[in-house]
């Protein structure tokens, strides 16, 4: 029997200011290629995965089929415009998944680190019937949230805290019903798997990996080029 369809959707559609580069953060470079071409090879590789679409920086789409072209990666099926938000990035790419796609895996392409291990990890989540699978690292430093007038209102139990990565992997319809049900909120969530909690549904933690860090500023990048050795 053939295995329920499972598609990728990398998102690389932010602008990535804090990065200070002459161009959004996933068509930077890194080492010989882009930073959205290290994720793409992961998924176009990875034997799990059925297709890939990925959201771009609108006036993008022409660049990232050069980019597909030079990593002769067939499994990428389109390439749309992003959105004003990470979510509507997201929502824009779900919008092209065939219907023969079951599980979705969404990846940021500021994570070039991700690897094949991490990925099997969120799969076997989704295999085992959960609403959402995030990998996830305990927290190491004390976590506080401030009050209005910025002074600490309240301190967490670390041991209950985890810090979430992507990929994160949901069955489709789950997460597109999440998304619809979020409206004028989409623009707020800073991942999918609290879109799909906020709907009710099931989401659970896997072992995240610290190598696969989000590359935010130029230090980050440098420190990726260096554990990407
Ligand atoms: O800005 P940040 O690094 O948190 O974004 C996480 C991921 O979401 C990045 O890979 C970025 O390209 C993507 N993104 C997007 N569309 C946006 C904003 C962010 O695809 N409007």
């Amino acid at each position: 029997m053939r295995a329920l369809e499972t598609w990728a959707i990398v998102v690389a559609a932010g602008s990535g200011e804090r990065l200070g580069a002459d161009r959004p953060k996933a068509f930077v470079k890194f080492g010989e290629r882009t930073l959205v071409a290290a994720s793409l090879e992961t998924f176009e590789s990875h034997d799990g995965i059925d297709g890939i679409i990925v959201a771009v920086p609108e006036g993008f789409e022409t660049e990232m089929s050069l980019i597909a072209d030079d990593l002769g990666a067939g499994k990428i099926a389109a390439a749309v415009a992003g959105g004003a938000s990470r979510a509507e990035s997201v929502a824009n790419a779900l919008a092209c998944l065939p219907e023969s796609a079951h599980f979705v895996l969404v990846h940021d392409a500021a994570r070039p680190l991700a690897g094949e291990d991490l990925i099997d990890r969120v799969m076997a989540g989704l295999a085992d019937g959960a609403d959402g699978v995030v990998p996830a690292l305990a927290v190491t430093d004390t976590v506080k949230r401030l009050g209005a007038d910025g002074s600490v209102a309240e301190t967490f139990d670390r041991s209950t805290l985890r810090a979430v990565q992507t990929t994160q992997g949901f069955p489709v319809e789950r997460l597109r019903s999440a998304i619809e049900r979020a409206g004028e909120g989409l623009a707020a969530a800073t991942d999918c798997a609290s879109l799909v909690e906020t709907a009710g549904g099931r989401v659970i933690c896997v072992e995240g990996d610290p190598r696969n860090l989000k590359v935010t500023t130029a230090e980050d990048l440098q420190r990726a080029l260096e554990l990407a050795g």
